[in-house]
C-alpha cells in the first residue's frame, strides 16, 4: 500500500501561526467559572452562601442560584458562549452534554439571552437512550441532572462553537443514580464519615472533612490520522483485531523517557495549553515504554475534580490530535504484542487542613494514626479484593492485565521491605515503655518518610504504596477512573469502621488498644502483602495458596459485584442501593458483550473484503508468474519459491474462511441464550480464543503477500513512521 509520508507541525504550518507564547500563569483557568472568578463576578453574600454550599453540602436556595447564574452567564457569553449545557458522565463511559441556547424569544424577531438558576440547577434530558441495566422502563425515562458545584463550570470550544458546561450528576425520576459521577460523590461522604470519626477517636479533634485525591497518569498512543482512517477496526473497535509485529518493538529500551519527537512535542503543547485554560494541572509529559506511547500525569487533584479532569484530559487528548493529523489512541491494548496502555491511578486521603493522611508522621502519635490508616486500607483490599478486580474489568483491559506488562488479575499489595518489616514488628508483639506514654517502638515511633526508591521499585503490583499515597495499576487507559476510586473509598470507609469499633471496644489506654488491634489484623490481612515479581509464574501458584482471588477475564470478575457481600457493603455505605449494583453489572455484561461482537464484525470484514481479496490478487499474479516462467524456461526453470508461497497462501485463506465462518456460527449460537451473564461466559471461551488464531493466520498472511497489495497500514508504519 501507498505510504503516509508525514510532516510535522511546523511544516504543517499549524501551531507557528502563534504570533507570541503568553505565559501559562497569565491564562491559566481562563476558561473555568473558578473560585477567583466567582469572587470577582459574585455579589459577597451570594458568594459566602455558594462555599458553604460547596463546602458543607448544604441545598442552594433559588433566588441565589438565580444570582450566580446570571453571573456565569455574563462570563460565559463574554467568552463567546451561545449555549450552556449539563455535562454529565453516563454509563457508556464517556460524557455527554445536551446544549441549549441561552437565546429566549421576546415577541417576533426579537430575543434576549438568558439563563436562570432553575436552568443552572437541574436539566431534564431524556434518559431512555442510556444504558439503565434495567433500572427504569420506558415509560418513566425521564432523567434529571443535577448540578455538581464542588466542580467548576467550564467552557468548551468545538470549532467555532463555544459552550457554558456545567458539571451535573445524572440520575433517573426515582432518584437512582445513571451516571458514574453520583457513587463517587456518595463514596466521598462515605470515606469522610469514616475517616473523620477515626481521626477523632485517636484524639486528632480538629478534622472536619476528609478527602480522597486522585492523580492518574494517562497513557495514550499517537499516530498519523491517515493511517487511522485507513484501518476500520481502529476507528470502529479502537483497537486493531489483525496485524503483524514490527520487526523492531520495545526491545532496544529506546523509546522510555526519550527524546520526544517535534511533531508530538508541538502536539502536547497545544492539548496541554487547551487543559490549562481548563485550569486542569498537567504536569508531566513523556515517551511510554511502547513506540508511539506517550503518558500524562497531573498534579494530584480532590477525587471528582480529578475525575472530571480525566474525563476532559481523555477528549481534549483526542481533538486537539485531529488538528495535528493525528490520531490519539486510548484503547487499553490497540496493537497486540506490543505494550498496552493503562491508567495508574494514584490515590489518598487529605484532610480538610491539607494534610496527607498517607504521610509517615516525626511524632509516634502521627505514626500511629499513620499505621491505623494503613493497615485498613491493607485489610479493604484483603476482604474486597475481588471488587477492586471488578472494577477494572473489561472487555478492552482484558487483553492486558496479566499480559507481562500490566499486572495481573491477581490484586496484591506491595509496601516495600521498611513497611512490610515494620508490620511484622508488630504483628510479634514488640512493645515498650518510653518515658511519659506507651510508645509503640521498634521503626514505629520513627517511620522514616519512605524514599521513592524504596517504594517505587516494583512496577509490576497491582496496587503499590508509594511513599505516600497508593497506586492502583491495574485501571484501563480508556476507563472512567470514577467507579475504581468509588470503590477502594467505600471499602476503606467500611475498614475504618471495623477498626474503630475494635478499638472502642477494647477500651482503656489508646495507643495500646490500636496497637493490639493492629497486630491481630496483621495476621489476618498479610496473605495479600506481595513485594515480589508479579509477572512470573510462581506467584500465581502462591497466589492460589494464598487464597487470593485471581478472575482473569471481566465476565468471571464482574461476578464480584453482585455477591451478598458487595450488595450489602454498597448499600450500607449508601453508594449504591442493590437495585443500582445489579443494574450497573449488567450494563457491565452487556458493553462486554457488545464490545466484543464489534470485533468480531470487523474482524470479518477486514478478511472478506480486505484481507482475502489481497491475498488473491497476489495469488493470481504468482500463478501467472508461474505459468509464465514455465514458458519462457521451460520445465527445468526452479519455480519451488513462487509455489511455496502460493501454497501457504491459499492455505492461509482457506484456514481464515472457516475460522471466520466458525466464529460467526458461533456468535450466532450466542445469540440464543437469554442470559447475558452466559451469553458473555460463552462468547469469552468459545470465541476469543478463535479470534486469536484467526488473528494469527492473517498475520502469516501479512508477511507474505506482496507489500504494494496489503490493504492496510502495518504496525511498523503507524507506530514508526510520525
Ligand atoms: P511516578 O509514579 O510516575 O513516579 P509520582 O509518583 O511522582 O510519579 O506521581 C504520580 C502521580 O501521583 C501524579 O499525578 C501525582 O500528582 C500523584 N500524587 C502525588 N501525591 C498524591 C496524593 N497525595 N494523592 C493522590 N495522588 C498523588
Ligand atoms: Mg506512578
Amino acid at each position: 500500500m501507498k505510504r503516509t509520508i508525514p510532516v510535522t507541525a511546523s511544516e504543517r504550518n499549524y501551531v507557528i501561526e502563534k504570533e507570541k507564547f503568553v505565559p501559562v500563569s497569565e491564562y491559566y483557568g481562563e476558561d473555568t467559572f473558578s473560585n477567583k472568578v466567582m469572587k470577582e463576578k459574585l455579589p459577597k453574600d451570594t458568594y459566602k452562601k455558594l462555599m458553604e454550599a460547596i463546602n458543607e453540602d448544604k441545598v442552594l436556595d433559588i433566588s441565589t442560584a438565580n444570582i450566580v447564574a446570571h453571573a456565569m452567564k455574563e462570563w460565559a457569553i463574554a467568552k463567546g458562549a451561545t449555549h450552556f449545557a449539563h455535562w454529565f458522565q453516563p454509563m457508556t463511559g464517556i460524557t455527554a452534554e445536551k446544549h441549549d441556547a441561552f437565546v429566549d424569544p421576546v415577541g417576533v424577531g426579537e430575543v434576549v439571552e438568558k439563563f436562570s438558576g432553575k436552568q443552572l440547577v437541574q436539566g431534564e434530558p431524556d434518559a431512555s437512550s442510556f444504558p439503565s441495566g434495567g433500572i427504569r422502563s420506558t415509560f418513566e425515562a425521564r432523567g434529571y441532572t443535577a448540578w455538581d458545584m464542588s466542580s467548576p463550570a467550564f467552557i468548551r470550544r468545538n470549532g467555532i462553537s463555544t459552550t457554558l458546561c456545567i458539571p451535573t450528576a445524572f440520575i433517573s425520576y426515582t432518584g437512582e443514580a445513571l451516571d458514574k459521577k453520583t457513587p463517587l460523590l456518595r463514596s466521598n461522604k462515605a470515606v469522610s464519615k469514616s475517616a473523620v470519626n477515626m481521626l477523632k477517636l485517636l484524639g486528632n479533634k480538629n478534622v472536619k472533612k476528609v478527602f480522597s485525591t486522585l492523580g492518574p497518569e494517562q497513557e495514550y498512543f499517537l499516530i498519523d490520522m491517515d493511517y487511522f482512517f485507513k484501518r476500520q477496526d481502529l476507528v470502529l473497535a479502537g483497537r486493531t483485531v489483525v496485524g503483524a509485529p514490527p520487526a523492531k518493538g520495545q526491545e532496544l529500551e529506546d523509546q522510555y523517557f526519550g527524546s520526544i519527537k517535534e511533531r508530538m512535542s508541538s502536539y502536547m503543547h497545544d492539548m496541554e495549553e487547551e487543559l490549562f485554560k481548563l485550569g486542569i494541572p498537567a504536569k508531566t509529559r513523556h515517551n511510554e515504554v511502547a513506540p508511539s506511547q506517550f503518558e500524562l500525569a497531573p498534579v494530584f487533584e480532590e477525587a471528582n475534580l480529578a475525575v472530571d479532569h480525566n474525563q476532559l484530559v481523555m477528549d481534549t487528548m483526542q481533538s486537539v490530535a485531529r488538528k495535528h493529523n493525528l490520531a490519539a489512541l486510548l484503547h487499553e491494548k490497540p496493537f497486540a504484542r506490543i505494550n498496552g496502555s493503562g491508567k495508574h491511578v494514584n490515590w489518598s486521603l487529605s484532610d480538610n487542613n491539607g494534610n496527607n493522611l498517607l504521610t509517615p508522621g516525626n511524632t509516634p502519635h502521627d505514626n500511629i494514626q499513620f499505621l491505623v490508616f494503613l493497615i485498613a486500607i491493607v485489610r479493604a483490599v484483603y476482604k474486597h479484593a475481588d471488587i477492586l478486580r471488578a472494577s477494572v474489568a473489561t472487555y478492552a483491559n482484558d487483553h492486558r492485565l496479566g499480559a507481562n506488562e500490566a499486572p495481573p488479575a491477581i490484586i496484591s499489595i506491595f509496601l516495600g521491605d521498611q513497611l512490610t518489616n515494620i508490620l511484622s514488628n508488630i504483628e510479634k508483639g514488640i512493645v515498650t515503655k518510653a518515658t511519659n506514654a506507651e510508645i509503640i517502638d521498634l521503626g514505629v515511633s520513627s517511620i522514616p518518610i519512605v524514599s521513592k526508591d524504596n517504594t517505587d521499585r516494583n512496577r509490576t503490583s497491582p496496587f503499590a504504596f508509594t511513599g505516600n499515597k497508593f497506586e492502583f495499576r491495574a485501571v484501563g487507559s480508556s476507563q472512567s477512573i470514577s467507579f475504581p476510586t468509588a470503590v477502594i473509598n467505600t471499602i476503606v470507609a467500611e475498614s475504618l469502621d471495623y477498626l474503630a469499633e475494635k478499638i472502642k471496644a477494647k477500651g482503656g489506654n489508646i495507643n495500646k488498644a490500636v496497637f493490639e488491634i493492629l497486630k491481630k489484623e496483621i495476621k489476618d490481612i498479610k496473605p495479600i502483602l506481595y513485594n515480589g515479581d508479579n509477572y512470573i509464574k510462581e506467584w500465581e501458584i502462591e497466589a492460589g495458596k494464598r487464597g487470593l482471588p485471581n478472575d482473569k477475564t471481566t465476565p468471571v470478575a464482574l461476578k464480584a459485584l453482585i455477591t451478598d457481600k458487595a450488595l450489602n457493603l454498597f448499600e450500607k455505605y449508601e453508594v449504591l442501593s442493590k437495585v443500582e449494583l445489579k443494574s450497573r453489572y449488567l450494563i457491565y455484561v452487556e458493553k462486554y458483550i457488545k464490545d466484543l461482537e464489534i470485533e468480531v464484525k470487523c474482524l470479518n470484514n477486514i478478511c472478506l473484503d480486505q484481507v482475502i481479496p489481497a491475498a488473491t490478487a497476489y495469488q493470481k499474479t504468482l500463478s501467472q508468474a508461474i505459468n509464465a516462467i514455465k514458458e519462457a524456461l521451460g520445465s527445468s526453470a526452479v519455480i519451488s519459491a513462487q509455489k511455496d508461497i502460493l501454497k501457504t497462501s491459499l492455505e492461509l485463506v482457506n484456514k481464515i474462511y472457516s475460522t471466520n465462518k466458525e466464529i460467526l456460527a458461533k456468535v450466532e449460537s450466542a445469540s440464543a441464550i437469554h442470559d447475558e451473564a452466559k451469553k458473555a461466559e460463552m462468547l469469552c471461551s468459545k470465541v476469543k480464543t478463535k479470534m486469536n488464531e484467526l488473528r494469527e493466520y492473517v498475520d502469516e498472511l501479512e508477511g507474505i503477500v506482496d507489500d504494494e497489495l496489503w490493504p492496510m497500514p502495518k504496525f511498523w508504519e503507524m507506530l514508526f513512521i510520525s
